[in-house]
């Protein structure tokens, strides 16, 4: 679409031969006119499109309904694409990559040749010539509940003082990072948090890189809140065009987003993709309105997030133990040898098969972990000749759930596994091994994570972490040192009692 603009007025044109019309990327400064309080407005165009940043094609009105709200001031027009000297930018993912735009014979004009962003086109396509559209009047009316939280569970102490500063930096709309150890249950800490949010008005988002964690979220915030509308947003969700004082969305869901939320909270930061996609960090900064809370959780923080930590340069607060109080098992290192030499020969480390047979003659399910679905193939083969019931999954396996639930229900012995069960399960009784820990795919984040699948229930507070290795790694050594650094600070809080 080209726009005119005259006395300060952006006017859409839909005739190609006017002149001095301009694609909506070309036209310099794009004036937000003010609001006049005086005309009326459309309340459904109010509601889908508060806190959004669409484009015409997701809004179901005729193009002058919009038009008079952007004259009226209850709409502002962005540039899609912003083109800058030689720089594209896309302004709804901040795509900056120009191999990741292309170009086409618009429609809108025939044989105009129109820039796209790639990146994000399955949010639908974000050309030069359309505008992103949000609303800038007022805000719909949220109905206050005064204690919308109903929940009769108990903290334990290391998740009210984490409940309590959540709770003060929604209120003082600050940022902070909870630190909590796997299987301390961080989800309970936000409760109170979001409750005050939700008590004073304020929209809250919990965003998570995982579809996984957000159908897990759903039904849990659901039931703690019962008389708040909850928004639950992946790809292919009927949610897309609800207005809920309470959002979960997957990080990519947030693309849509434009200064929509007071508090913000950031779920596994440190898990794929949020951390290899920097469209997802434009999306979650774009998504908060200019002054807001933002609460990051994650058990397994980034170096550079660990000495920002340190050196006092991030406000964080940790839960360094579990809600059982025992402490973390804490993962020993065993040489192995060529491990991939001796598989290529159908066999397995003896120190490997030793450990093994340790657990499944006794019973105890275990969880194996290897690099690459390819060796895990293998070791597959080798030990399904003395236990045919073993199973494997990686992350292109459509039986995934499946083994998952097999697993749960005590159907198969062992599962052998890629790094896509480090995190998000949960057994209640088992044993853990790493075979190749050396492996650069585990990270130390991974490491931790996947040592943080042991000992999660009350009733089986321990186990057994070991990781094979043919050659230690830093990532190792800086994984154990986390969980024993863990340890000491929960015993020295007086958080375990074992
Ligand atoms: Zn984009
Ligand atoms: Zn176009």
């Amino acid at each position: 679409m080209r726009f005119s603009l005259k006395n300060n007025i952006l006017t859409p044109i839909l005739n190609k031969e006017t002149p001095d019309s301009l694609p909506i990327s070309l036209i310099e400064a794009i004036p937000a006119l003010p609001l006049n309080e005086s005309s009326h407005f459309n309340y459904e165009l109010q509601r889908l499109l508060h806190g959004k940043q669409l484009l015409l094609d997701d809004l179901p009105y005729p193009l002058e309904e919009i038009q008079s709200h952007y004259e009226n001031g209850y709409i502002h027009y962005r540039k899609g694409i912003i083109k800058e000297k030689n720089k594209i930018v896309c302004a709804r993912c901040g795509n900056k990559d120009s191999s990741l735009f292309a170009s086409f014979p618009c429609a809108r004009f025939g044989e105009d040749e129109c820039t796209y962003c790639r990146k994000c086109i399955m949010m639908g396509r974000v050309s030069a010539c359309t505008p992103l559209i949000s609303w800038a009047g007022p805000e719909p009316l949220q109905e206050l509940t005064e204690n919308p939280l109903v929940w009769n569970g108990a903290l334990s102490p290391g998740q009210q003082h984490a409940s309590d500063q959540v709770k003060q930096n929604v209120v003082e709309n600050k940022e902070l990072l909870v630190w909590a150890v796997c299987g301390a249950g961080k989800t309970e800490v936000l409760f109170e948090g979001i409750s005050t949010a939700l008590a004073s008005g304020k929209r809250v988002c919990i965003a998570t890189p995982r579809t996984d964690v957000v159908l897990e979220l759903g039904p849990r915030l659901k039931a703690v809140f019962p008389g708040i509308q909850v928004a639950v947003l992946y790809g292919g969700s009927e949610d897309r065009h609800l207005q809920a004082p309470l959002t979960i969305a997957t990080t990519h869901q947030l693309l849509r987003f434009y200064k929509a939320f007071d508090t913000v909270i950031l779920d596994e930061v440190d898990a794929f993709p949020y951390t290899a996609d920097e469209s997802l960090h434009y999306a979650v900064r774009q998504s908060r309105k200019y002054i807001s809370s933002m609460i990051y959780l994650t058990a397994t923080p980034s170096q550079k997030w660990q000495n920002e930590c340190r050196s006092g340069k991030r406000d964080f607060v940790t839960i360094p133990a579990r809600y059982h109080r025992h402490p973390l098992p804490v993962p020993s290192f065993k040489w192995c040898g060529n491990w991939e030499k001796l598989l290529k020969k159908e066999k397995l480390p003896p120190v490997v098969t030793q450990w093994i047979k340790k657990r499944l003659d006794n019973q105890k399910q275990c969880l194996l972990f290897l690099p690459k679905i390819d060796k895990m193939g293998k070791a597959l083969t080798v030990l399904r000749k003395s236990y045919p019931k073993i199973q494997a999954v990686h992350s292109e396996d459509p039986d995934r759930k499946g083994k998952v639930q097999m697993m749960r229900n005590k159907e198969i012995p062992m599962l052998l596994t890629t790094t896509i069960l480090e995190r998000g399960v949960t057994f209640p009784n088992i044993d853990v091994a790493v075979i190749g820990s050396e492996d650069r795919i585990f990270t130390e984040s991974a490491l931790v994570q996947i040592a943080g699948r042991v000992g999660r229930s009350f009733d089986h507070p321990k186990g057994d972490i070991t990781f094979f290795h043919y050659g230690k790694t830093e990532s190792m050594v800086k994984a154990q040192k986390q969980i024993l650094n863990m340890n000491s600070e929960a015993k020295k809080k007086g958080l375990i009692d074992y």
